[in-house]
Parts: structure tokens; C-alpha cells; sequence
């Protein structure tokens, strides 16, 4: 039996739309003001990194790895800024955040200081589906949308 708890936003969603799922993690694409901002969210929730197992520290990083190289690949950013908090929500995740020389924070992070206002920037079309594309590529196909229901 997996942990959960009970008013965790993560145990009882999926925290954005899902671009990659398998047995143990998803990668999603939350609403946030950052464009292509993604989520490596562990399935079971656990607070720390090193509550995983060294096996599953290793695929959790293999998917960070997968999230940021198609990440670079997709929208050539400037930095990826990688970062594991969970102050707020200390349900295993991990953020993936491409940046921009221009956007509104940088060089601080997402969650700093705003520098300026920031150039809007839009992604590029069909992103979602490119992002899908990739991590499948590299991490293998997620099930198809009707055997997720069953998971
Ligand atoms: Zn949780």
C-alpha cells in the first residue's frame, strides 16, 4: 500500500496536465505563469528525496534528465532551472523550468524577486504533444489514455 495523505493536492490529482506517466511518476505541465514549466511528481507520497529507494532515485532522475533535455529541445531556453522544495506541499517533486535572459525574475528564481516585467513569451504550437513525443521517446511510451483510468 502506497502512502497518501489526506489533504495532499498531489495524492488526489495529478497536478497539471499529464505529458508522461508510468508505474511510479508522472510529468505534468501545471498552471503556472512560467511558460513550459514542468512537474516530475512521484506517485506515492513521500516528503524527502532519499525517502525513495536508490533504485527509484535513479528513474526519478532519469526523468528529471528526460523532462529537461526536451525541454531544451523544444524551447532552446537560456538556463533549466531544476529545483526539489516541497516546503508547501511535501509531496515528492520536483520542477523543471526552462528560463529566459528576459523573463520577468531572472536571474532570480521563479519564486525571488521580479526584475522587470518580462517578455511575454508563447509556446511554441502543439507543445504539450512535442513534450509527450519526447519523453516517450526517451522514457518509453506511457500507457494509452484508457489503461491510465485503470491505474
Ligand atoms: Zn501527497
Amino acid at each position: 500500500m502506497k502512502h497518501s495523505s489526506p489533504d495532499c493536492p498531489f495524492c488526489f490529482g495529478d497536478g497539471g496536465h499529464v505529458v508522461y506517466r508510468d508505474a511510479q511518476c508522472r510529468v505534468v505541465l501545471p498552471d503556472e505563469p512560467f511558460p513550459g514549466f514542468c512537474r516530475v511528481v512521484w506517485d506515492e507520497h513521500l516528503a524527502e528525496f532519499t525517502d525513495l529507494s536508490p533504485a527509484d532515485r535513479h528513474h526519478c532522475m532519469a526523468v528529471v534528465a528526460a523532462a529537461e533535455t526536451a525541454l531544451r529541445t523544444l524551447l532552446a531556453p537560456d538556463k533549466v532551472n531544476l529545483a526539489c522544495l516541497g516546503n508547501l506541499t511535501p509531496h515528492l517533486h520536483w520542477h523543471v523550468i526552462p528560463r529566459f535572459a528576459d523573463d520577468s525574475h531572472f536571474p532570480q528564481s521563479v519564486w525571488g524577486a521580479r526584475q522587470r516585467p518580462g517578455v511575454t513569451r508563447t509556446l511554441p504550437p502543439h507543445f504539450a504533444e512535442s513534450l509527450e513525443a519526447h519523453l516517450a521517446k526517451t522514457l518509453g511510451s506511457p500507457p494509452a489514455a484508457s489503461e491510465r483510468n485503470l491505474l
